[in-house]
């Protein structure tokens, strides 16, 4: 992916900037029950990175622990100068990093408008800009303005939730199973739209449970196997044999 774009600086290549995110040594529990047993990885920075793997292969706990929304028990996890741990979540989202994770990050007890009223409050956009991408991108969105977000379809609410990134323009864009309910359809709209993102510079590391999906527009991947990663590179690399035996 190039990285001409706001979140990379100017005119950078890919190859020329550090590492998005580097993950050493991760283990992660609930309670006493640990699921990440030693996770390292490094997400290039203006990369598409896709997280693949099996159901309950840690994945969405791997996503957890890097936004800061779980703390880890060894390891640590940086995400450019930032140690996270130690990084608030909110400093880390104040930082440019931007988690939608699975089940949408939305308030349904909000209409549309009032949700994209919020992603004003971190200063600099106004409510006209916020209005003006999203439903440039999604213009059902605009229809819908005035609804509850949480009657939206499943694709709408989507919509909603990754319009906040079209707007707040992160630097890293954390992605838990974008498609999840959704037509294949409205998939390929999305996930469109986060090629877009990334030609412009934003990192996206992603988790998708529909593997070739996931493998068009990622520029390297990594299959991760009961806590751990087992195998990482590019999509082409990855074999198709090494990954219908993982995810079978
Ligand atoms: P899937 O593809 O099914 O979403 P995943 O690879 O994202 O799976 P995780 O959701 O990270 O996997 O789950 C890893 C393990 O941690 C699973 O065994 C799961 O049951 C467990 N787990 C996840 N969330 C919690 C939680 N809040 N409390 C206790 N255990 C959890």
């Amino acid at each position: 992916m190039s990285a001409n774009g706001p979140a990379a600086g100017d005119g950078a290549t890919t190859t020329a900037l550090p590492p998005a995110v580097t993950v050493t040594g991760l283990r992660a529990a609930y309670g006493r029950i640990e699921v990440l047993h030693g996770v390292d990885l490094t997400v290039p920075a203006g990369s598409v990175f896709a997280l693949l793997g099996p159901n309950g292969a840690g994945k969405s706990t791997l996503l957890k622990v890097i936004s800061g929304r779980l703390r880890p028990i060894a390891g640590e996890v940086r995400i450019g100068e930032l140690t996270v741990g130690r990084t608030p979540a909110e400093k880390l989202a104040r930082q440019g990093v931007c988690a939608i994770p699975e089940g949408r990050g939305i308030f349904p007890n909000l209409t549309v408008r009032e949700n994209l009223r919020i992603w004003t409050y971190r200063g600099g956009i106004t409510m006209r800009d916020v209005e003006e991408q999203s439903f440039a991108a999604f213009p059902r969105l605009k229809e819908r303005r005035r609804q509850m977000a949480g009657t939206l379809s499943g694709g709408e609410q989507q919509m909603l939730a990754i319009s906040r990134a079209l707007v707040t323009r992160p630097r890293l864009l954390l992605l838990d199973e974008l498609s999840m309910g959704l037509a294949p359809l409205v998939v390929h709209e999305l996930y469109e739209l986060v090629e877009g993102l990334a030609r412009q510079g934003m990192t996206v590391l992603l988790v998708e449970q529909f593997v070739t999906t996931a493998l068009a527009v990622a520029d390297r991947a990594a299959i991760m196997v009961h806590g751990r990663v087992e195998q990482e590179g590019t999509p082409e690399a990855m074999g198709e044999a090494a990954l219908s035996a993982y995810l079978a």
